[in-house]
């Protein structure tokens, strides 16, 4: 798994990793994103520049899928593709070695269920955006 580094200004214009390799990475059970060589940034969603230091020396990375959870809130009633999960938690994960992402947890009603700090694990979903499961 090489890291791709932008190397002449034509490539600069396109992302390292298209929106369709990421998800095809997170059906493969791997979470995939973008590094600033320049000052350590990170972030999991497409970035031609990076936000923090403007320059465009970026090159894709993969992250850990385990992370803590920071917050979240509770969804009680959903939409008809998380049936089956209601109710969920939708969640600010601190990856253990990647950025900040969002993410939903099934199976949580109270906030006994899923106390801040509890460690999460990305489980490849069909479902719509990244799902995590309770770890331990
Ligand atoms: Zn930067």
């Amino acid at each position: 798994m090489d890291a791709k580094t932008v190397t002449d200004a034509h490539a600069a214009h396109r992302p390292l990793l298209s929106m369709q390799e990421q998800q095809e990475k997170l059906r493969d059970g791997e979470i995939w994103g973008f590094h600033c060589d320049a000052c350590g940034y990170e972030q999991f969603s497409p970035m031609l520049r990076c936000p923090k230091c403007r320059k465009s020396d970026l090159s894709t990375r993969q992250f850990s899928t385990t992370g803590k959870v920071v917050s979240y809130t509770i969804q009680s009633v959903a939409a008809e593709q998380f049936m089956n999960e209601t109710p969920f938690a939708f969640a600010i994960i601190d990856l253990d070695d990647g950025p900040r992402i969002s993410g939903w947890v099934p199976w949580v009603a109270r906030p006994d269920d899923l106390p801040l700090g509890a460690t999460v694990e990305f489980t490849p979903s069909y479902k719509p955006g990244m799902m995590f499961e309770k770890k331990g």
